[in-house]
């Protein structure tokens, strides 16, 4: 399968609002194809969630998933602090999302379209959404941690919003760049950082 390649900043499609996906498309072909093709690009990538924006849908899809080769880079502490943790796909159509409790994290995250850099986001710590699957299957997930950032994340990129919207502008560097200083305390990078 040839796969479409990941817009990136710039295409008008990550700016606009996505169109909800109307019930008669629940279990279509078509939306079965466009998820396949999402968790394939995914994975390709590799990336921990996908928007339909991100391959120039404007359509409410999202997907996710997180496993265990994509965090060998992470020192166990990493994870810990991050509350990364690894989580089977969800593929969740018509998103709606709500922050739980007060907590807010922050911590470096990119975009594969906006490919090449990272900031830092301060994002809620717990949230909740529900929708429903490319079956039409209701979908219900509370989830703190990391997959409570790739939801923000992704369900942000449905809403026209890119990460670079909510980061720190200072924090904003690109991968290859940043030095040993990133692998510090949150609070120490920030102040590193004047933000
Ligand atoms: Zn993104």
């Amino acid at each position: 399968m040839e796969l479409p390649n990941i817009v990136q900043a710039g295409q008008m499609v990550l700016r606009a609002r996505a169109a909800e996906v109307p019930t008669e498309a629940l279990g279509s072909k078509d939306l079965l194809d466009l998820v396949r093709v999402m968790v394939s690009v995914m994975r390709a990538a590799p990336g921990v969630g996908l928007a339909a924006p991100q391959i120039g849908v404007s359509a409410r899809v999202i997907v996710l998933e997180d496993h265990e080769d994509l965090m060998t880079r992470l020192a166990p502490s990493d994870r810990k602090v991050r509350g990364r943790v690894a989580f089977p796909l969800r593929v969740i159509v018509n998103p709606e999302l709500r922050f739980v409790g007060e907590e807010r994290a922050t911590f470096f995250e990119g975009c594969l379209s906006v490919g090449g850099y990272m900031g830092l986001v301060e994002r809620a710590r717990a949230v909740s959404v529900t929708g429903v699957d490319e079956m039409g299957e209701p979908v219900q997930w509370e989830v703190s941690g990391w997959p409570a950032r790739i939801l923000q994340h992704e369900v942000d990129h449905l809403d026209g919003t890119l990460y670079v919207d909510r980061m720190f502008t200072r924090s904003f560097c690109a991968n290859e760049e940043a030095g040993e200083w990133i692998n510090r305390p949150i609070g120490e990078v920030k102040k590193l950082l004047g933000v």
